[in-house]
Order: structure tokens, then C-alpha cells, then sequence
């Protein structure tokens, strides 16, 4: 079949695919734990519930601005005052399907064939994808001291001429580290000196920990308005537990979120009224769940780190937010999918490959379900891997037996 050359360089993506294979899993009734996910478990917010069933009980339901209903944008520009202490106009803010279209309109609307868009490493499974959809030409960045935490210089050396964009996501998926105030301020300050548009994923910027505050990129910033490049990406996604109502938001100078309505409103012509509604009542409502899922999280990150820290040969580093943990399972299997694989195949357990985050050797374990799964989750993996295990497991009525070494 004669397909584009785009599509064929496009994978699916690795988490959704998890995700289908633990419903095909758990419907013929496998005792799975998805230890691989990539959305909260808390209820989406009442107010959000019922202004959903509001609108469609109005059985009025019908095309909606491509940017973004004014109602949306209004919630949107008070957030923007709130938490980053920046005034902006509707025209600043464009409402996307989700963080993800959002981040793929802004590298429409920046990037031109093989130019280059970097971004530390490990990254977001979806930016090479994204920035390959456009003929562009991704550049992931190591730190060069193997940790998580990127400095400066591991960005300046690797910028070229080519190079248009820097992408920051911070709390970082997968490895739930915070960058650094010093090192966001550097980045500002180094992409403003260059010239580069400066993507900043925050779609964690309240999930995080230990007291820590989400980081204003603006605080850094020189140049504003109409001569800013930075491009600041948000949603409901993750902080109200609303992945399925698909909306985000960008918001940038007027120019580019210009050029991203235009993109869009070819697109899908811009994310459903209803769910847009959804969102306004999430952002306009009672605040107290996202307090209540982010203090939930670092719990379960504490037991999740306990229990990693306990597994000979496991190496870890403590998240700062997000849902995530990015754990070095190298002395157990340098070859990240083959370990996925089996830990599915043998007791069940659902992974996500570092490999497809740009680091093999890891595995990312997610800590957003409940605590029971992350400690059988856990203990299963144990058993699996580690050769002294007794000969059996029960996992409820079910016996397994080792049947390798
Ligand atoms: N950025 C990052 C770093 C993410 O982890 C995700 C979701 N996994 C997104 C963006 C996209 O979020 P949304 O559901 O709003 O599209």
C-alpha cells in the first residue's frame, strides 16, 4: 500500500497502546495491574459533571469558535494571572483538543521542514512523533552527567542552525523531575538571546512536591507581548483528572496563536463546545481536588519509592511531582521492551519501555492508581525478577509458578 512517507515514519503511540491492551487484558477477567498509565483516578469535578449534562440537555449542541468559546478563554486568562502573573487578552489564548493538540498546532504554526526542535531527555513519547508529522527533525538531550536534571550547557551545545524550538516539560514525564528555577531561568534567558521559540509544557505545573511552588517561566522573561516566544501549554487533563474531555490551551503572542486558530480550525475546526463548558466549570470551581490529588500523589509516591528502594538492583530517583517514577532497571535487563514484555507475560504487570522515552534500561512505573496496585504491582515484579523468589505466587485463587530463572 502506497502510504505517505510521514505515516511511515509515525509509531503508535506506546502508552495508548498499554492502555487497549490492559481493557482487552482485564475484560477476559486477567487479574492485570496497569502500573503504566498515564491518568489520575479521582472523580472529574462535579461542577465540570454538570455543566457537561447543562449544555446538552439544552439539545443545542452546534459549532463553537475553532480558538476557544470567550467563557473558556476568560477561565483561561484568570489561570494565566494566577499562576503565572501575566496579563493577557483573548487573543493570546487559543483552546485545543487536549495539551497534545495544543503542543502539535504550536509546532505547525513554528517549524518549517528540517528544522530542529530540542528537548531534554528523557521526553514526552509524543514530541518526536509530533515534530516527524511536520517534517521536522527532533533532537532529544541527554544530560550529559546522567542525571534528570539537565543543565545549560547540555541544551547550548546542541544548538544549531537549524535549531527553532527548545521544548520544557517540568514536571517532567517520565521522570518526575522539577527543573530547577536557576536552570528555567537560564532557558528563558539563552532562547531569548537566540531567537528560539520556547515551548513549556507545564501540564504538571501543580502536581508536585515537598512543599515545592509551580515555577512562573514569565518571571525570567525580557521580552513581552507581541516579542515573546515563549509559548506556555496547559490543560485539564491531568490537574482535574479530565483526560477523556480533551481540552488544553496555549497561550502565546498574538502572531502565533494567530496562525494556530488558523491551523486549527482546519484541523477539527476546535475541541467540542461541551467538553469546552466542562472545562470552564473545572477552572472557575471549588480548587480543593486538585489539592486533594496532588497530596494524594505524593503519598503514593512515597510508598512506591519505599518499595523501589527495597528492590536489589533497582535503581531510583525520587520523583518531584508528576504521577510517574523512571527507574533504572538495567542490572535486571538492558533491553527495556523485552523487560515490559516479560513482566506482562509472567505476572501481569503493565510497564512502559524507557526506550520509548528516550532511555532504555528504564522502566516508567506509574503511581496514579491506588495503593494496592502499586504494592502488588510491586511485590509481582519482585517475584519475577528476583532469582531467590519462592517457586510460587498466589494472586488471588490463581497460582503461578516459576518457570524460568
Ligand atoms: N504533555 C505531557 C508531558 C503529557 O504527559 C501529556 C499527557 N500524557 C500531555 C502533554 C497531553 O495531555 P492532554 O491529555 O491534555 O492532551
Amino acid at each position: 500500500m502506497s502510504l505517505s512517507l510521514i505515516a511511515k515514519t509515525i509509531k503508535a503511540s506506546p502508552t495508548l497502546k498499554l492502555n487497549e491492551k490492559f481493557a482487552i487484558l482485564k475484560e477476559k477477567g486477567d487479574p492485570v495491574i496497569h502500573l503504566g498509565g498515564g491518568e489520575p483516578k479521582s472523580r472529574v469535578p462535579m461542577e465540570a459533571i454538570l455543566a457537561t449534562v447543562a449544555h446538552v440537555n439544552t439539545g443545542e449542541v452546534r459549532y463553537a469558535p475553532a480558538d476557544g468559546i470567550p467563557a473558556l478563554k476568560q477561565a483561561i486568562i484568570r489561570y494565566t494571572e494566577e499562576f503565572y502573573e501575566r496579563k493577557v487578552n483573548p487573543e493570546h489564548v487559543i483552546a485545543s483538543g487536549g495539551a497534545k493538540q495544543a503542543i502539535m498546532v504550536a509546532l505547525q504554526a513554528i517549524l518549517n521542514p528540517q528544522e530542529e526542535v530540542l528537548f531534554p531527555a528523557p521526553y514526552w513519547v509524543s514530541y518526536p512523533d509530533m515534530a516527524k508529522l511536520i517534517g521536522a527533525i527532533p533532537v532529544p538531550v541527554l544530560p550529559e552527567d546522567g542525571t534528570f536534571y539537565p543543565r545549560l550547557k547540555d541544551i547550548t551545545d546542541r544548538v544549531g542552525s537549524y535549531t527553532k524550538a527548545v521544548i520544557i516539560n517540568s514536571p517532567n514525564n517520565p521522570t518526575g523531575a522539577m527543573y530547577s528555577e536557576e536552570f528555567i531561568a537560564d532557558v528563558v534567558e539563552f532562547c531569548e538571546k537566540k531567537d528560539l521559540w520556547l515551548i513549556m509544557d507545564d501540564i504538571y505545573h501543580r502536581l508536585i512536591f515537598d512543599g515545592r511552588k509551580p515555577i512562573n517561566c514569565y518571571k525570567y522573561a525580557k521580552k513581552f507581548d507581541e516579542n515573546s516566544k515563549i509559548i506556555v501549554i496547559n490543560g485539564v487533563s491531568k490537574q482535574y483528572a479530565m483526560t477523556g474531555f480533551r481540552i488544553g490551551w496555549a497561550v502565546g503572542n498574538k502572531k502565533v496563536i494567530e496562525a494556530m486558530s488558523n491551523i486549527q480550525g482546519h484541523q477539527t475546526s476546535g475541541p467540542s463546545v461541551v467538553l469546552q463548558k466542562a472545562a470552564v466549570a473545572a477552572l472557575n470551581g471549588i480548587q480543593s481536588g486538585v489539592e486533594s490529588l496532588r497530596a494524594t500523589l505524593e503519598n503514593n509516591r512515597n510508598v512506591m519509592i519505599d518499595l523501589l528502594r527495597s528492590f536489589e538492583g533497582v535503581i531510583v530517583t525520587k520523583p518531584d511531582g508528576t504521577f510517574y517514577c523512571f527507574a533504572d532497571f538495567s542490572a535486571y535487563d538492558k533491553d527495556s521492551n523485552k523487560l515490559s514484555e516479560f513482566l506482562i507475560d509472567k505476572v501481569q504487570v503493565l510497564t512502559v519501555p524507557g526506550k520509548e522515552f528516550g532511555l532504555d534500561g528504564y522502566l516508567r512505573l506509574s503511581y496514579c492508581g491506588t495503593i494496592s496496585d502499586i504494592q502488588d504491582g510491586i511485590e509481582r515484579m519482585k517475584w519475577a525478577l528476583d532469582p531467590n523468589s519462592p517457586n510460587e505466587l498466589y494472586i488471588g485463587d490463581r497460582k503461578l509458578v516459576r518457570d524460568w530463572s
